[in-house]
Protein backbone atom coordinates (compact mmCIF):
# COMPACT_ATOMS: atom_id res chain seq x y z
CA UNK A 1 0.00 0.00 0.00
CA UNK A 2 1.69 3.22 -0.98
CA UNK A 3 2.24 5.58 1.50
CA UNK A 4 -0.27 8.85 0.05
CA UNK A 5 0.05 12.59 0.63
CA UNK A 6 -1.32 13.65 4.16
CA UNK A 7 0.90 10.84 5.73
CA UNK A 8 3.97 11.91 8.00
CA UNK A 9 7.67 11.06 6.41
CA UNK A 10 10.18 11.08 8.93
CA UNK A 11 13.88 11.75 8.15
CA UNK A 12 16.91 11.08 10.36
CA UNK A 13 19.07 13.75 9.70
CA UNK A 14 18.99 17.41 9.48
CA UNK A 15 21.12 19.14 7.06
CA UNK A 16 20.78 20.44 3.30
CA UNK A 17 19.92 17.38 1.95
CA UNK A 18 16.59 16.33 4.37
CA UNK A 19 15.94 19.97 3.73
CA UNK A 20 15.47 19.82 0.15
CA UNK A 21 13.51 16.31 0.71
CA UNK A 22 11.41 18.38 3.15
CA UNK A 23 10.50 21.34 0.63
CA UNK A 24 9.99 18.25 -2.02
CA UNK A 25 7.39 16.74 0.49
CA UNK A 26 5.72 19.37 1.73
CA UNK A 27 4.98 20.52 -2.01
CA UNK A 28 3.49 17.10 -2.44
CA UNK A 29 1.02 17.54 1.07
CA UNK A 30 3.32 15.12 3.39
CA UNK A 31 4.12 16.12 6.71
CA UNK A 32 7.71 15.92 7.68
CA UNK A 33 9.41 15.31 10.80
CA UNK A 34 12.92 15.66 11.16
CA UNK A 35 15.42 14.18 13.70
CA UNK A 36 18.75 15.44 14.60
CA UNK A 37 20.58 16.70 17.52
CA UNK A 38 21.00 20.37 16.75
CA UNK A 39 18.49 23.03 17.33
CA UNK A 40 16.67 24.92 14.32
CA UNK A 41 18.75 22.85 11.88
CA UNK A 42 18.60 23.06 8.12
CA UNK A 43 15.83 20.50 8.21
CA UNK A 44 13.82 21.14 11.02
CA UNK A 45 13.11 25.03 9.30
CA UNK A 46 10.96 23.51 6.74
CA UNK A 47 9.86 20.36 8.35
CA UNK A 48 6.56 19.99 10.67
CA UNK A 49 8.33 18.68 13.64
CA UNK A 50 11.88 18.97 14.39
CA UNK A 51 13.08 16.45 17.41
CA UNK A 52 16.41 17.19 18.95
CA UNK A 53 17.98 14.38 20.18
CA UNK A 54 21.50 12.37 19.64
CA UNK A 55 21.40 9.77 17.27
CA UNK A 56 22.28 7.45 19.98
CA UNK A 57 19.22 8.28 22.20
CA UNK A 58 17.41 4.92 21.19
CA UNK A 59 13.85 6.19 23.29
CA UNK A 60 14.28 9.53 21.31
CA UNK A 61 14.20 7.98 18.55
CA UNK A 62 11.32 5.36 19.34
CA UNK A 63 9.21 8.56 19.90
CA UNK A 64 10.00 10.20 16.50
CA UNK A 65 9.50 6.67 14.96
CA UNK A 66 5.60 6.50 16.35
CA UNK A 67 4.55 9.91 15.23
CA UNK A 68 5.67 9.12 11.31
CA UNK A 69 5.05 6.64 8.93
CA UNK A 70 8.09 5.85 6.92
CA UNK A 71 11.45 6.70 7.88
CA UNK A 72 14.46 7.82 5.33
CA UNK A 73 17.64 9.51 6.01
CA UNK A 74 19.92 12.27 4.65
CA UNK A 75 22.70 10.99 7.13
CA UNK A 76 24.36 7.54 6.97
CA UNK A 77 26.04 7.46 10.36
CA UNK A 78 23.52 7.15 12.89
CA UNK A 79 24.14 4.09 14.86
CA UNK A 80 22.96 0.81 13.96
CA UNK A 81 21.09 0.19 17.33
CA UNK A 82 18.93 3.37 16.41
CA UNK A 83 17.89 1.83 13.51
CA UNK A 84 17.43 -1.68 14.68
CA UNK A 85 14.84 0.09 17.03
CA UNK A 86 13.16 2.29 14.56
CA UNK A 87 12.82 -0.45 12.26
CA UNK A 88 10.93 -2.58 14.59
CA UNK A 89 8.66 0.36 14.58
CA UNK A 90 8.12 1.72 10.61
CA UNK A 91 9.54 0.92 7.83
CA UNK A 92 12.94 2.34 6.70
CA UNK A 93 14.01 3.27 3.32
CA UNK A 94 16.68 2.28 1.88
CA UNK A 95 17.06 -0.80 4.67
CA UNK A 96 19.62 -0.19 7.48
CA UNK A 97 21.60 -3.48 5.53
CA UNK A 98 22.03 -1.07 2.81
CA UNK A 99 23.33 1.62 5.01
CA UNK A 100 25.45 -0.77 6.64
CA UNK A 101 27.38 -1.55 3.70
CA UNK A 102 27.93 2.06 2.28
CA UNK A 103 28.94 3.68 5.61
CA UNK A 104 31.68 1.50 5.70
CA UNK A 105 34.32 2.08 3.03
CA UNK A 106 35.73 -1.47 3.49
CA UNK A 107 31.80 -3.24 3.59
CA UNK A 108 31.26 -1.03 0.38
CA UNK A 109 34.45 -1.68 -1.65
CA UNK A 110 34.23 -5.49 -0.30
CA UNK A 111 30.74 -5.59 -1.46
CA UNK A 112 31.12 -4.26 -4.60
CA UNK A 113 34.50 -6.36 -5.51
CA UNK A 114 32.58 -9.50 -4.73
CA UNK A 115 30.08 -9.09 -7.57
CA UNK A 116 32.64 -8.11 -10.22
CA UNK A 117 32.02 -4.25 -9.76
CA UNK A 118 34.88 -2.32 -11.13
CA UNK A 119 36.57 -0.98 -7.94
CA UNK A 120 39.75 1.11 -7.49
CA UNK A 121 42.99 -1.47 -6.16
CA UNK A 122 42.39 -1.54 -2.22
CA UNK A 123 43.67 -3.48 0.61
CA UNK A 124 41.86 -2.90 4.49
CA UNK A 125 44.51 -1.76 6.74
CA UNK A 126 44.46 -1.71 10.46
CA UNK A 127 48.28 -0.26 11.54
CA UNK A 128 51.29 1.04 10.43
CA UNK A 129 52.62 -2.42 9.62
CA UNK A 130 49.80 -3.23 7.11
CA UNK A 131 49.78 0.42 5.96
CA UNK A 132 53.88 -0.35 5.00
CA UNK A 133 52.90 -3.51 3.02
CA UNK A 134 49.59 -2.16 1.19
CA UNK A 135 51.78 1.02 -0.05
CA UNK A 136 54.69 -2.34 -0.85
CA UNK A 137 51.66 -3.76 -2.82
CA UNK A 138 49.61 -1.00 -4.41
CA UNK A 139 52.55 1.57 -4.98
CA UNK A 140 53.47 4.19 -3.61
CA UNK A 141 50.97 6.55 -4.88
CA UNK A 142 48.14 5.62 -2.73
CA UNK A 143 45.15 8.00 -0.67
CA UNK A 144 44.75 6.22 3.07
CA UNK A 145 40.88 6.75 3.58
CA UNK A 146 39.63 6.19 7.35
CA UNK A 147 37.05 3.30 6.62
CA UNK A 148 34.14 4.93 8.39
CA UNK A 149 32.90 8.54 9.61
CA UNK A 150 34.06 9.75 5.57
CA UNK A 151 32.69 13.17 3.80
CA UNK A 152 34.11 15.18 2.03
CA UNK A 153 37.83 14.35 1.95
CA UNK A 154 38.12 14.42 5.31
CA UNK A 155 40.14 11.41 7.42
CA UNK A 156 41.90 10.84 3.42
CA UNK A 157 45.97 11.27 3.16
CA UNK A 158 47.57 11.52 0.15
CA UNK A 159 50.98 9.13 0.21
CA UNK A 160 53.70 9.95 -2.56
CA UNK A 161 56.50 8.07 -1.45
CA UNK A 162 56.36 5.47 1.20
CA UNK A 163 58.30 7.73 4.04
CA UNK A 164 56.34 9.06 6.92
CA UNK A 165 53.57 6.42 7.39
CA UNK A 166 53.35 6.62 10.97
CA UNK A 167 52.28 9.98 10.80
CA UNK A 168 49.90 8.97 7.46
CA UNK A 169 48.33 6.94 9.68
CA UNK A 170 47.74 9.22 12.76
CA UNK A 171 46.49 11.79 10.35
CA UNK A 172 43.84 9.24 8.96
CA UNK A 173 42.67 9.28 12.69
CA UNK A 174 40.53 5.98 12.38
CA UNK A 175 40.65 2.51 13.78
CA UNK A 176 40.54 0.69 9.90
CA UNK A 177 41.58 2.58 7.04
CA UNK A 178 41.58 1.62 3.26
CA UNK A 179 44.23 2.17 1.12
CA UNK A 180 43.51 2.85 -2.38
CA UNK A 181 45.87 3.26 -5.16
CA UNK A 182 45.99 7.04 -6.71
CA UNK A 183 43.85 6.64 -9.81
CA UNK A 184 44.81 8.91 -12.40
CA UNK A 185 41.70 9.74 -14.02
CA UNK A 186 40.64 12.11 -16.91
CA UNK A 187 37.02 12.83 -14.94
CA UNK A 188 35.03 12.24 -12.14
CA UNK A 189 31.27 11.50 -12.65
CA UNK A 190 28.20 10.36 -10.62
CA UNK A 191 24.82 9.11 -11.35
CA UNK A 192 22.48 8.85 -9.03
CA UNK A 193 19.88 6.01 -9.23
CA UNK A 194 16.01 5.76 -7.70
CA UNK A 195 14.84 2.67 -6.98
CA UNK A 196 11.25 1.80 -6.07
CA UNK A 197 9.78 -1.87 -3.77
CA UNK A 198 8.37 -2.84 -6.94
CA UNK A 199 11.75 -2.67 -8.52
CA UNK A 200 11.01 0.34 -11.10
CA UNK A 201 14.69 2.34 -11.48
CA UNK A 202 15.24 5.46 -13.17
CA UNK A 203 18.76 7.74 -13.04
CA UNK A 204 19.23 11.38 -13.72
CA UNK A 205 21.37 12.30 -16.40
CA UNK A 206 25.70 11.46 -15.59
CA UNK A 207 27.13 14.43 -14.08
CA UNK A 208 30.45 15.76 -14.62
CA UNK A 209 32.05 16.34 -11.12
CA UNK A 210 35.23 18.93 -10.42
CA UNK A 211 36.48 18.42 -6.84
CA UNK A 212 38.44 21.41 -4.75
CA UNK A 213 40.76 19.77 -1.62
CA UNK A 214 38.48 16.61 -1.52
CA UNK A 215 34.87 18.57 -1.88
CA UNK A 216 32.69 18.69 -4.98
CA UNK A 217 33.29 22.46 -6.40
CA UNK A 218 30.98 22.12 -9.37
CA UNK A 219 28.95 19.56 -11.46
CA UNK A 220 27.71 19.93 -14.56
CA UNK A 221 25.17 17.92 -16.80
CA UNK A 222 25.50 16.30 -19.10
CA UNK A 223 29.44 15.15 -18.42
CA UNK A 224 31.31 15.43 -21.58
CA UNK A 225 31.57 11.51 -22.61
CA UNK A 226 30.35 9.47 -25.14
CA UNK A 227 27.39 8.11 -26.17
CA UNK A 228 28.88 4.22 -25.06
CA UNK A 229 30.44 5.65 -21.48
CA UNK A 230 27.16 7.53 -20.72
CA UNK A 231 25.22 4.31 -20.96
CA UNK A 232 27.27 2.10 -19.30
CA UNK A 233 27.62 4.78 -16.46
CA UNK A 234 23.92 4.44 -15.90
CA UNK A 235 23.41 0.63 -16.47
CA UNK A 236 26.17 0.05 -13.66
CA UNK A 237 24.63 2.50 -11.36
CA UNK A 238 20.98 0.85 -12.06
CA UNK A 239 23.19 -3.00 -11.28
CA UNK A 240 24.54 -2.03 -8.19
CA UNK A 241 20.99 -0.20 -7.08
CA UNK A 242 19.36 -3.51 -7.75
CA UNK A 243 22.37 -5.63 -6.20
CA UNK A 244 22.02 -3.80 -3.16
CA UNK A 245 18.50 -3.97 -3.07
CA UNK A 246 17.93 -0.13 -2.22
CA UNK A 247 14.42 1.19 -2.39
CA UNK A 248 15.30 5.11 -2.40
CA UNK A 249 18.46 6.72 -3.93
CA UNK A 250 21.66 5.64 -4.97
CA UNK A 251 24.44 8.02 -5.73
CA UNK A 252 27.47 6.25 -7.50
CA UNK A 253 30.67 8.00 -8.03
CA UNK A 254 32.93 6.97 -10.57
CA UNK A 255 36.29 7.80 -12.21
CA UNK A 256 36.51 7.84 -15.67
CA UNK A 257 39.85 6.62 -17.04
CA UNK A 258 39.53 6.44 -20.77
CA UNK A 259 37.04 4.75 -21.81
CA UNK A 260 36.53 2.44 -18.31
CA UNK A 261 34.94 3.05 -15.38
CA UNK A 262 35.49 2.68 -11.61
CA UNK A 263 33.55 3.28 -9.05
CA UNK A 264 34.91 5.74 -6.03
CA UNK A 265 31.74 5.97 -3.84
CA UNK A 266 28.54 4.68 -2.85
CA UNK A 267 25.95 7.17 -1.00
CA UNK A 268 22.62 5.69 -0.34
CA UNK A 269 20.61 9.12 -0.33
CA UNK A 270 20.69 12.06 -2.01
CA UNK A 271 23.62 13.54 -3.30
CA UNK A 272 25.50 16.61 -3.59
CA UNK A 273 25.80 16.45 -7.14
CA UNK A 274 22.62 15.72 -8.13
CA UNK A 275 21.35 19.57 -6.81
CA UNK A 276 20.87 20.55 -10.38
CA UNK A 277 18.06 17.96 -10.44
CA UNK A 278 15.80 20.71 -8.90
CA UNK A 279 16.15 23.34 -11.36
CA UNK A 280 16.83 21.34 -14.33
CA UNK A 281 14.98 18.02 -14.39
CA UNK A 282 11.01 17.05 -14.34
CA UNK A 283 11.25 15.43 -10.83
CA UNK A 284 14.33 16.28 -8.83
CA UNK A 285 16.15 13.54 -6.73
CA UNK A 286 14.58 14.64 -3.61
CA UNK A 287 10.94 14.12 -5.28
CA UNK A 288 12.69 10.68 -6.30
CA UNK A 289 13.54 9.53 -2.99
CA UNK A 290 10.02 10.37 -1.42
CA UNK A 291 8.55 8.56 -4.46
CA UNK A 292 10.16 5.36 -3.50
CA UNK A 293 9.91 5.10 0.15
CA UNK A 294 6.16 6.30 -0.25
CA UNK A 295 5.69 3.21 -2.70
CA UNK A 296 4.69 5.62 -5.49
CA UNK A 297 5.72 5.75 -9.13
CA UNK A 298 8.58 7.10 -9.98
CA UNK A 299 8.52 10.48 -12.02
CA UNK A 300 10.38 11.35 -15.12
CA UNK A 301 14.60 12.55 -14.31
CA UNK A 302 14.90 13.57 -17.59
CA UNK A 303 16.70 16.78 -17.92
CA UNK A 304 14.99 19.59 -19.29
CA UNK A 305 18.14 22.14 -20.17
CA UNK A 306 22.07 21.12 -19.50
CA UNK A 307 22.77 22.96 -16.39
CA UNK A 308 25.56 23.48 -13.71
CA UNK A 309 25.72 23.56 -9.75
CA UNK A 310 28.43 25.85 -8.12
CA UNK A 311 28.65 24.71 -4.11
CA UNK A 312 29.12 27.97 -1.75
CA UNK A 313 31.07 27.46 1.09
CA UNK A 314 31.66 28.74 4.41
CA UNK A 315 35.06 30.51 2.86
CA UNK A 316 32.87 32.96 1.01
CA UNK A 317 31.74 34.49 4.82
CA UNK A 318 35.14 35.42 5.44
CA UNK A 319 34.14 39.16 5.57
CA UNK A 320 30.44 38.61 6.32
CA UNK A 321 27.40 37.05 4.40
CA UNK A 322 27.84 37.66 1.01
CA UNK A 323 25.90 39.85 -1.24
CA UNK A 324 23.53 37.72 -2.71
CA UNK A 325 21.83 40.18 -5.23
CA UNK A 326 25.96 40.43 -6.99
CA UNK A 327 25.53 36.33 -7.65
CA UNK A 328 21.76 37.23 -9.58
CA UNK A 329 22.66 40.03 -11.11
CA UNK A 330 25.10 38.07 -13.14
CA UNK A 331 22.58 36.31 -14.66
CA UNK A 332 18.98 36.13 -14.57
CA UNK A 333 19.17 31.97 -15.25
CA UNK A 334 20.92 31.77 -11.99
CA UNK A 335 19.41 29.69 -9.22
CA UNK A 336 20.23 30.11 -5.97
CA UNK A 337 19.98 28.01 -3.27
CA UNK A 338 20.84 28.68 0.99
CA UNK A 339 20.71 26.04 3.55
CA UNK A 340 20.06 28.25 6.65
CA UNK A 341 22.97 27.11 8.68
CA UNK A 342 24.11 29.58 11.08
CA UNK A 343 27.74 29.04 11.41
CA UNK A 344 29.36 29.57 8.50
CA UNK A 345 32.73 27.48 8.38
CA UNK A 346 35.58 27.24 5.91
CA UNK A 347 34.59 24.12 3.79
CA UNK A 348 31.20 23.83 5.08
CA UNK A 349 28.72 23.39 2.36
CA UNK A 350 26.09 26.68 3.18
CA UNK A 351 24.86 26.60 -0.21
CA UNK A 352 24.96 26.32 -3.99
CA UNK A 353 24.09 28.01 -7.05
CA UNK A 354 22.55 26.71 -10.08
CA UNK A 355 22.47 27.81 -13.70
CA UNK A 356 20.91 26.15 -17.06
CA UNK A 357 22.33 27.19 -20.38
CA UNK A 358 22.34 25.85 -23.74
CA UNK A 359 25.42 23.55 -23.34
CA UNK A 360 26.53 21.91 -19.68
CA UNK A 361 30.11 24.31 -20.28
CA UNK A 362 28.41 27.27 -20.78
CA UNK A 363 25.77 26.46 -17.78
CA UNK A 364 29.41 25.76 -15.98
CA UNK A 365 30.85 29.65 -17.35
CA UNK A 366 27.67 31.22 -15.88
CA UNK A 367 27.54 29.65 -12.39
CA UNK A 368 31.06 30.24 -11.66
CA UNK A 369 31.17 34.24 -12.69
CA UNK A 370 28.10 34.40 -10.53
CA UNK A 371 29.67 32.94 -7.70
CA UNK A 372 33.58 34.88 -8.12
CA UNK A 373 30.64 38.35 -8.36
CA UNK A 374 29.99 37.45 -4.86
CA UNK A 375 34.24 37.28 -4.30
CA UNK A 376 34.34 40.59 -6.41
CA UNK A 377 32.73 42.55 -3.70
CA UNK A 378 34.89 41.42 -0.96
CA UNK A 379 37.91 42.61 -2.93
CA UNK A 380 36.15 45.78 -4.07
CA UNK A 381 34.45 47.02 -0.72
CA UNK A 382 36.56 44.58 2.28
P1 LIG B 1 36.06 10.42 -1.59
O1 LIG B 1 35.73 11.03 -0.25
O2 LIG B 1 36.54 9.03 -1.47
O3 LIG B 1 34.92 10.56 -2.56
O4 LIG B 1 37.25 11.28 -2.19
C1 LIG B 1 37.15 12.67 -2.45
C2 LIG B 1 37.88 13.01 -3.74
O5 LIG B 1 39.27 12.69 -3.64
C3 LIG B 1 37.40 12.23 -4.95
O6 LIG B 1 36.24 12.78 -5.50
C4 LIG B 1 38.62 12.36 -5.86
O7 LIG B 1 38.68 13.65 -6.45
C5 LIG B 1 39.76 12.20 -4.89
N1 LIG B 1 40.10 10.77 -4.76
C6 LIG B 1 39.59 9.90 -3.88
N2 LIG B 1 40.07 8.65 -4.07
C7 LIG B 1 40.92 8.72 -5.10
C8 LIG B 1 41.75 7.77 -5.79
N3 LIG B 1 41.81 6.49 -5.41
N4 LIG B 1 42.48 8.22 -6.83
C9 LIG B 1 42.45 9.52 -7.22
N5 LIG B 1 41.70 10.46 -6.61
C10 LIG B 1 40.94 10.09 -5.56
Amino acid sequence: MPILPGKTIGILGGGQLGRMFAIAARRMGYRVHALDPTNDCPTGQVADVEINAAYDDVEAAEKFARGVDVVTFEFENVPAQTLTAIQRLRPVHPSPQVLDTCRHRLHEKDFLSRRAFPVTQYRAVNGVEQLASAVHELGSKSILKGADFGYDGKGQVRIEHAENLEKAWRTMGRPVGVLEALVPFDKEISVICARTINGQTSCFEPGENVHVRGILDITSVPADISPRLRLAAIELATAITESLDVVGLLAVEMFVVRENLLINELAPRPHNSGHFSFDACATSQFEQQLRAVCGLPLGDAILFSPAAMANLLGDLWRDGEPDWSRALRADPRIKLHLYGKHTALPGRKMGHLTAIAPWAAEARRIAMQARSALLDERRVHP
